[in-house]
């Protein structure tokens, strides 16, 4: 039977992780996967996650099943720092825990397959690889609008917003909440209420993917985007993940919200949701969404928690700006924000920068700022601004 299957390429990325762990170079520098690294390259376990560790240790008496919808409480304390005060408990919003932010991704996906035969999405271009096959894997219909042009380094967005004004009512739209991925481009306020306002006078459903809440601009910042739209909007999609903001990675840890018209059209879709989710993972990981819960149900380990977010952003934003003031031609890093961006290297520019200077980025030109530090900046701006195809 399993004749039937043709081979596969290795996934690009972790082929990198391989290629540079292999490298012998002292000077070797990894752009490559997209994980937060301090100044010594290390991705530590945040304090305030290993203190929620120490307390579960201590205080969980059973490791029996939860259910579905996984860890409530954990759902319940995200809505106020997602959805903001006001709409946070709201009857028209359903959420459950997921697996990562890709399990909140295809279980959206699902639901949307389910409610509409025949649904399409729309992606921006480039958006993160994995977005084509999740939404395929449900059976949606991809379609693509431009996005953001590498070389000049801006967003494309009277072009997106050509292109989205043919959308079908119905249409799905996936929209990056904040720290876009792969090129940290973020839409400006009168764009952010452009975009709301054609989403809702077309009937489009957003899909709102946010999964680095808090490593741009900041929680509440990085929230704007989506509050605009879900506000906007009778009806949409959050799917978030706390796998960078907490640093929880492998733990895989994410939620899935509805917004629906009404209280009961919510509680609908929700109910379906779980119906889903059975069908897929029966239930999600317990271990990191309860260590979410227990820092956010305690105000002391939240601020923790927001002492090392702010310090991982602000390491990030000090990287981004040292880039735009060593060259011209990275001055966009400093308009951008998070981890990525998108710089405009041929794939023969990708292979001499790792093969003749051991700097390692994705095949299209994603750098993971975090990878940089304040003493291999300049190593990697003299080896990379020649090869920038402007
Ligand atoms: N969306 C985007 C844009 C991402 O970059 C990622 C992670 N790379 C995810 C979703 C999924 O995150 P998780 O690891 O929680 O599944």
């Amino acid at each position: 039977m399993f004749s039937g299957l043709s081979p596969q390429p290795a996934d690009g990325l972790l082929r990198l992780i391989v290629l540079h762990r292999d490298d012998p170079r002292p000077g070797k520098i990894d752009l490559g996967v997209g994980i937060y690294r301090d100044d010594d390259g290390a991705t530590p376990v945040l304090k305030a996650v290993k203190a929620a560790e120490h307390i579960l240790l201590e205080t969980q008496e059973s490791k029996s099943y939860l259910g579905a919808d996984g860890d409530v409480g954990f759902v319940q304390l995200l809505e106020p720092i997602i959805f903001g005060a006001e709409m946070a408990g709201s009857s028209r919003l359903g959420g459950v825990q997921t697996p990562g932010g890709t399990g909140a991704l295809r279980l959206a996906a699902e639901l949307v397959a389910q409610s509409r035969p025949g649904a399409r999405i729309w992606t921006g271009t480039p958006t993160w690889p994995n977005h084509a096959p999740i939404f395929a894997g449900a059976g949606l219909e991809i379609l693509t609008h431009p996005f953001f042009d590498a070389e000049t380094q801006r967003i494309e967005f009277g072009a997106m917003m050509n292109a989205l004004e043919s959308a079908e009512p119905g249409d799905v739209v996936l929209v990056h909440g904040s720290s876009h991925n792969p090129t940290g481009a973020e839409l400006d306020e009168g764009q952010a209420e452009a975009l709301a306002e054609l989403c809702a006078r077309r009937g489009l459903v957003p899909l709102i993917d946010l999964a680095y809440q808090g490593l741009g601009r900041g929680l509440e910042e990085d929230a704007g985007l989506a509050r605009r739209l879900l506000a906007a909007c009778d009806e949409a999609l959050l799917a978030y993940s706390c796998d960078k903001n907490f640093g929880l990675y492998r733990e895989r840890v994410g939620a899935l919200w509805v917004q629906g018209q009404t209280a009961d059209a919510t509680q609908i879709a929700r109910d379906n949701m779980l119906v889903v989710a059975r069908g897929i993972w029966s239930m999600p990981p317990d271990h990191g969404a309860a260590i979410v819960r227990v820092i956010l149900e305690r105000p002391e380990l939240v601020a923790l928690w927001h002492a090392e977010l702010d310090e991982m952003r602000d390491r990030i934003s000090r990287l981004r700006e040292k880039l735009a003031e060593s060259h011209p031609l990275f001055a966009g890093a400093a308009r951008q924000t998070g981890m990525f961006a998108l710089l405009p290297f041929s794939p023969e520019a990708v292979t001499e920068l790792r093969e003749m200077h051991g700097i390692y980025m994705a095949g299209n030109g994603r750098i993971n700022i975090a990878g940089l530090t304040e003493e291999n900046i300049e190593r990697f701006v003299e080896a990379a601004a020649p090869l920038l195809r402007v």
